[in-house]
């Protein structure tokens, strides 16, 4: 029994249709319960961290300034909820241009990240900021209710254990404090068109990729009241006419969340 890790209803190895399968061993599968997609079975966490500089490699290639306008409109939506510029954790900080940002703009920021290349480029870049050099998960403990914001753009969706990540999160915030996650649409047009050809199947570093219904569930089951569950576009580092087509196209998407990135705002609850 392999229950899915998103809704946590059904076993994954059984309840589920094969979308791709990845080699002998290993198939990402379309949970029967929730319509995500699930690599089984989900490699340990031993193997997993041998990728990590390979991540780090294809963070880098991206362009910073093409991100910038994307991360401020994120940032816009998070002080909407927050109500003001508190503390934000951003979590899977990369290169650490979110945090240059929501610096600039009188957030006291702090990051965490795995990676030991894209941590030391975030500390290169904010001088007096502190870089958590760590897995979320084995760290933050001693830091429950601590954020007014907490912050994880293309994170979710490299993580083994999405309940006890969503779990994390919440327990981070202070009540009230807001959880902004995007993360690959398993429900998008993309997906749903291109089957076991969509790109962002990548079985070394893609293990859960939700449906906006199972990830809006999960963070209600952890506490979360859910206030934004919509879908864009994706990294949004398209610029000029690239740039305006790919936001036309979000917004005839999004009504029906076929976008190819699922964006949730939610709140912790007051009490
Ligand atoms: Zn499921």
């Amino acid at each position: 029994m392999t229950p899915c890790g998103l809704c946590g209803a059904l076993d994954i190895s059984r309840a589920s249709a094969i979308i791709r399968q990845v080699d002998t061993a290993r198939s990402y599968r379309r949970c029967r319960g929730c319509s995500s997609i699930v690599l089984v079975p989900l490699p340990t966490v031993e193997a997993n961290e041998h990728f990590e500089g390979d991540r780090a490699a294809e963070h880098q290639e991206r362009s910073d300034n093409a991100r910038a306008g994307y991360f401020a409109r994120r940032l816009d939506l998070v002080e909407r909820y927050a109500g003001g510029r508190g503390r934000l954790l951003d979590v899977g900080c990369s290169t650490g241009l979110l945090l240059e940002q929501a610096h600039a703009l009188g957030w006291q920021v702090e990051g965490v990240e795995l990676s030991r290349a894209l941590a030391a480029a975030a500390r290169r870049r904010n001088a007096e900021v502190v870089i958590h050099e760590t897995d979320f998960l084995a760290w933050g403990e001693e830091a429950h209710g601590r954020y007014d914001a907490l912050v994880a753009l293309d994170v979710f969706e490299h993580v083994l254990e999405p309940r006890a990540f969503v779990a994390r999160a919440a327990a981070l915030l202070r009540p009230g404090g807001v959880l902004l996650v995007q993360t690959p649409n398993a429900g998008s047009l993309r997906a749903r068109l291109h089957g076991e050809r969509w790109n962002m199947l990548l079985p070394e570093y893609h293990f859960h990729l939700p449906s906006a219904r199972a990830l809006g569930g999960l963070m209600q089951r952890e506490g979360l009241a859910v206030r934004v569950l919509t879908t864009t576009s994706g990294s949004g580092s398209e610029r000029g006419l690239a740039g305006a087509m790919a936001r036309a196209k979000e917004a005839l998407l999004a009504p029906a969340r076929l976008g190819n990135a699922l964006l949730v705002v939610a709140t912790r609850h007051a009490s």
